[in-house]
């Protein structure tokens, strides 16, 4: 954290038990406790805030999903305004310690624990994107098909799932194989279904294009997701947008 020279501003309980923990002495301002709107002043922070001294440019908040605070409207419209101005949102201590590895390497600072901690073949990845962000993800899939393809298994939702494979038979991919297992189209269940293989350990990073504009009608699925990677957040990432997404792969462009 001080290598990269951020500023840290936490919540209230988080403050606390950072300082006493003596941890980031000096680096950490407080912007109060939960019941004193500390992570609706966040929301707006994340927003670009009041002031542009205010703006955040990323939030790192480990979700416990059966704490009722998972659920409060803070915390759903946190996410969501990370996801329209394309600001990193990580939820899970492994997306934590991936995401700090990520903005070593983009400072330069790559460790050598770091690039020899190569799991990708022994990880499964989702490949998620709503219909606005379909071309999103099939440009990002184009573009880095090599690093997606080290990847050990490769899961979508339906529709974004079959557009994949004609891209990787496009490219070349055995025509008698799929690139990627398509479970049931997004608002049929694909969303819960891809969430039990996270649940299980079968899938350790979501990379999903969301479309934070439109209603869905599938909405409880698509959190259902997201609480399925904080259940299982010791082993699971989840990019929720392509900004986040492309920043990781260009990562582990250096990495690699
Ligand atoms: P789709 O589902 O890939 O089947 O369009 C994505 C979603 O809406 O969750």
């Amino acid at each position: 954290m001080f290598a990269l020279g951020l500023q840290l501003h936490a919540t209230g309980g988080a403050h606390d038990a950072l300082v006493v923990n003596g941890l980031l002495p000096g680096h950490l301002v407080s912007i109060g406790h939960g019941r004193d709107g500390g992570l609706m002043r966040l929301v707006s922070r994340a927003a670009g805030g009041l002031t542009p001294q205010d703006a955040i440019g990323g939030v790192f908040f480990f979700i416990d999903p059966v704490n009722p605070t998972s659920t409060y409207p803070e915390t759903l419209a946190l996410k969501r305004q990370c996801v329209i101005h394309g600001k990193p949102f990580v939820a899970t201590l492994a997306g934590a310690i991936e995401w700090v590895g990520v903005e070593m390497a983009m400072a330069g600072r790559a460790s050598t624990s770091t690039h020899e901690n190569d799991t990708l073949p022994s990880q499964v990845v989702a490949l998620i994107a709503h219909d606005a962000r379909k071309a999103e993800m099939l440009e990002f899939a184009a573009e880095y098909f090599d690093l997606l393809t080290h990847f050990g298994g490769r899961v979508a939702t339906g529709t974004t799932g079959s557009k994949l494979n004609a891209l990787a038979w496009s490219r070349g991919w055995p025509a008698s194989q799929p690139w990627v297992t398509c479970y049931q189209s997004g608002p049929l269940g694909g969303d819960a279904q891809i969430a039990e293989l996270v649940l299980d350990r079968r899938c350790q990073k979501v990379i999903f294009f969301e479309d934070p504009h439109v209603a869905r009608q599938h909405e409880a699925d698509i959190q259902l997701l997201d609480r399925a990677v904080y259940s299982a957040g010791e082993v699971t990432t989840c990019f929720n947008t392509p900004a986040m997404t492309r920043r990781w792969a260009q990562a582990m462009s250096i990495l690699r």
